[in-house]
């Protein structure tokens, strides 16, 4: 077992007072001798404490070296663990000033905020791109961010996907700005500068705009002599299939141009759609009919409407995507089959779903069927007339009405597309608003 300098010190003092005891013996009075050599012992201890304390309060002053046994001891243990503590600063000195330098040199911004959304740090780029002050910390941050849908994303505390705003300095400065909780409540809000891609999309959508806009009048040119040669009785024979089949095509470039202007309108529209009262029910009814009057169509159509509801939404939308999941339904279902449109409520929220029994979908192309010009079989599907773009059409009609597209889907027995309102676009359809009436 180490005693460490403690075997020494009392060594000495029974030394000191062993040398007092034989003063004490040869000159009489050993007591005396004794608290006078104690007293000299205590009187050194507390100049040492002195020392020490003196130091503490000001310990940049250089400490004694030339104490010996325990204090020697204590000075030394001192010495080192502030030569450890000077280098330890030293250290973190170095790693904060390449994080600053790091974190300045960053192209995105980023602010800590605490759990109260008060501002505790934030980059130059913040600064720059936020019109945060270093002054505002302490502050809360909706203070000086006040995009009405930035303060709803931070207030409903759902932070998986970014919000997009335009930069509070530079309104032509467009941001996607995200928050990333860590920690136990900290938050790290990170804004990017997302201008470019926002002008590349704005270009990408001009153009297929203007292309399909561009497309139309030479199309309905061609269309004209088509017909005009179709209706011409002296048209040889062989001319007359090819002819069929050239109209055929046109037909369909002229449904693709259709939906891709359909799809570029809802694109430059406002994210939410106008909130029209419109008459769901009477709106399937007259689906259901059409359907009915068709060549090829499954032998059951069938149209439940459960609810009495109506939408409030945008109609010529809302027809589009019922009118392509009706549309789909029929195409992908053998004459044999059966269409199932239902129209229902669900705790207040309309729901309208369309089953089919026909050819279904595998499960994993079901996640892509809103892209465009998805086909889950390229060739097929193509046969069957779709212009691959009418579950985008669906889903960006959707989305505008706050409303979900689910689809579940067995091949080979068939499918159901469901679209999901909130109960905020429920209406009554009498003329005063209010909850909608039963079974219809
Ligand atoms: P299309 O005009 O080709 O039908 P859509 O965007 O409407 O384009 O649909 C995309 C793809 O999803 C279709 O090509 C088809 O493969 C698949 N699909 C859509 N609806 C159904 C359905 N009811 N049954 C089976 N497959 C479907």
């Amino acid at each position: 077992m180490r005693h460490g300098p403690w075997g020494f010190v009392l060594f000495r003092l029974a030394v000191l007072v062993g040398l007092a005891v034989a003063a004490g013996l040869v000159f009489g009075r050993p007591l005396a001798w004794v608290v006078a050599a104690l007293a000299a012992y205590l009187g050194w201890q507390l100049y040492h404490i002195y020392r020490l304390e003196s130091w503490l309060r000001n310990p940049s002053g250089q400490l004694p070296r030339d104490a010996l046994g325990l204090w020697g001891g204590i000075y030394a243990q001192l010495n080192r663990m502030r030569r450890q503590s000077r280098a330890r600063k030293k250290r973190l000195g170095k790693v904060i000033k390449e994080f600053r330098k790091s974190t300045k040199a960053l192209p995105d911004g980023g602010v800590v905020l605490s759990d109260q959304n008060d501002i505790v740090w934030m980059n130059a780029a913040a600064q720059a791109f936020l019109g945060l002050r270093k002054e505002d910390r302490g502050q809360r941050v909706e203070n000086f961010l006040r995009d009405p849908e930035f303060v709803a994303y931070l207030a409903d505390g759902e932070f998986s996907r970014p919000v997009r705003m335009d930069s509070p300095v530079n309104p032509e400065v467009k941001l996607s700005v995200q928050v990333v909780p860590y920690g136990k409540t900290q938050r790290l809000l990170l804004a990017k500068d997302i201008t470019n891609s926002v002008r590349l999309e704005k270009v990408r959508r001009s153009f297929v705009a203007n292309a399909s806009h561009e497309l139309r009048s030479p199309l309905t040119v061609v269309t004209g002599y088509l017909d005009a040669m179709m209706d011409d009785p002296e048209l040889p024979e062989s001319w007359k299939e090819p002819a069929a089949e050239m109209a055929r095509q046109s037909d369909r470039m002229r449904r693709i141009i259709d939906d891709l202007l359909t799809l570029s309108r809802l694109e430059a529209a406002s994210a939410e759609a106008d909130r029209d009262r419109v008459d769901v029910p009477g709106m399937l009814s007259v689906m259901k009919k059409e359907a009915l009057a068709r060549d090829q169509r499954p032998s059951t159509i069938e149209l439940q409407l459960d609810s009495g509801a109506g939408l409030l939404g945008v109609e010529s939308e809302l027809f589009s995507a019922f009118a392509n999941l009706i549309d789909n339904a029929i195409k992908y279902t053998g004459t044999d089959g059966t269409v199932t449109v239902r129209w229902f409520e669900e705790n207040g929220a309309p729901r309208l779903s369309v089953s089919d029994t026909g050819i279904g979908i595998p499960e994993a192309a079901i996640p892509r069927l809103t892209e465009r010009f998805y086909r889950v079989d390229k060739g097929r599907d193509r046969i069957r007339g779709g212009t691959g773009l009418g579950l985008a059409i669906v889903k960006h009609v959707l989305q505008r009405h706050d409303a979900r597209l689910e689809i579940e889907s067995e091949p080979g027995k068939g499918s159901t597309f469901t679209c999901r309102f909130p109960p905020e676009r429920a209406t009554g359809l009498d003329a005063e608003d209010g909850p909608a009436a039963g079974v219809a």
